[in-house]
């Protein structure tokens, strides 16, 4: 019986990896993916995150990984209305490419034993009994047994069916794609421009590579023709400073990612016994750029928690209790924020009066940018 089995090697799983074997316990990671590989994500990593890094002990080497540094943030609408301000503090920009081989790596340093290529296909048991974690490589179907179970298998996953969570319908209207491209020098900047039904992020990663990653209502997608070909060349067009953009920016990738039926909807915190961290437990509106900074923070509220259950310091349903209140002290503002200010965003008239608003009253800006971050950082930003 192994101490712990985390499923997903993203940055809640690899975080929980790393605190806990650093504390000593056997950790089985299991990520479906093989590294490198490109992810959705806008890739923009939000100020507090460094804070977070130091405390992994991977800092340096995302130093080394040369990210971008982001000061300012820009929005634009279809109308050609701009809001521009400083963010709170340094962001990074860092491919996810990159990014998460680095943090899988520093969980099997720490001693977890990582696997990759791993799809695990279903969970049972209680913290009482011990779970049993059937997971498929190589064609084969093995399983595990272990005291703890640890999801961070991120905003969307077979598994969620396997648990008896709820399906993603109802709020998983939204389809994303991300696409890196060369041509384009935006500076420090991290620029969101709105276009009827989505809007589009773009900020600079490594090696002077632009992010672009959009996210739109399917309804979009469906009207401009149902490809990112056809969406860039449409919808998005109607931006004229997005229309700009693209007239430069010259393709890295072959073709986007892109990841249909994403939800907001916060899920839960527990499935039975299961500890949910990160997008498992619920997904910030994107535009926030805070969904990496949260998967760390829960996992760093987690982890301590489960670390205290294994070493008998405390019951599992103190782990419960306490992990649930401190999940939603810290992050149920900054969700329902979000979610507000991405449903204006969608919709052009609201994005319009709203740009207009925040160049009238600049201290909303700056509110606005530190209530969609975690609380600790908004009183100490990094
Ligand atoms: C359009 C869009 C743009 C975004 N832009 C930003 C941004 O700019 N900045 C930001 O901070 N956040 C952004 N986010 C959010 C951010 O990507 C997530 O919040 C973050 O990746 C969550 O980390 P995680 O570890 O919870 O999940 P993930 O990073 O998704 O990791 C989950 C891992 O689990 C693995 N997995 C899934 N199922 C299984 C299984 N059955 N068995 C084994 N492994 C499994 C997956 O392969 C994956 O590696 C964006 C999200 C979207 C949709």
């Amino acid at each position: 019986m192994r101490d712990v089995i985390v499923i997903g090697g993203g940055l809640a799983g690899c975080s929980m990896a790393v605190q806990l074997a650093r504390r000593g316990h056997g950790v089985l990671l299991l990520e479906s993916e093989v590294y490198p590989v490109h992810k959705l994500c806008g890739e923009f990593l939000s100020p507090e995150v460094r804070g977070l890094f130091r405390e992994l002990g991977v800092e340096d080497e995302i130093d080394g990984a040369k990210p971008a540094s982001i000061r300012r943030v820009a929005i634009t609408t279809r109308d050609g209305r701009e809001w521009r301000a400083n963010l709170p503090g340094e962001a990074i920009g860092l491919s996810r490419w990159s990014l998460d081989p680095l943090l899988f790596g520093a969980a099997t340093r720490a001693g977890a034993e990582g696997r990759q290529g791993t799809v695990v296909r279903d969970v049972s048991g209680t913290a009482f009994d011990g779970f049993t974690v059937r997971f498929q490589v190589d064609g084969q179907i093995v399983e595990e047994r272990a005291r703890t179970v640890i999801g961070a298998f991120g905003k969307r996953s077979r598994l969620d069916r396997s648990l008896g969570r709820q399906a993603g319908s109802g709020g998983s209207e939204f389809v994303a794609f991300k696409m890196h491209y060369r041509g384009a020098d935006l500076n420090d900047w991290v620029e969101l421009h709105a276009f009827d039904g989505g809007y589009c992020g773009m900020s600079h990663v490594e090696n002077g590579l632009v992010n672009v990653c959009l996210i739109a209502r399917v309804s979009a997608l469906r009207d401009a023709g149902r490809s990112y070909d056809a969406l860039r060349d449409g919808l998005m067009r109607t931006n004229a400073a997005l229309a700009r953009r693209f007239d430069v920016l010259e393709p890295a990738m072959d073709r986007p990612v892109s990841v249909s039926q994403v939800s907001f909807r916060t899920r839960s915190t527990f499935e039975g016994d299961v500890v949910m961290v990160g997008d498992t437990a619920a997904m910030i509106a994107p535009l926030c750029g805070d969904g990496m900074a949260m998967a760390l923070r829960s996992a760093a509220m987690a982890g301590p928690l489960v670390a205290g259950f294994l070493e008998g310091k405390i019951a599992f349903d103190e782990l419960k209790r306490e992990y649930d209140r401190s999940w939603r002290a810290g992050f149920r503002r900054q969700l329902g924020i979000g979610r507000v200010l991405q449903a204006g965003l969608f919709r052009p008239a609201v994005a319009r009066a709203g740009v207009r608003l925040l160049n009238a009253f600049p201290q909303l800006g700056d509110y606005f940018v530190r209530a969609t971050r975690d609380a600790d950082s908004r009183q100490d930003p990094v």
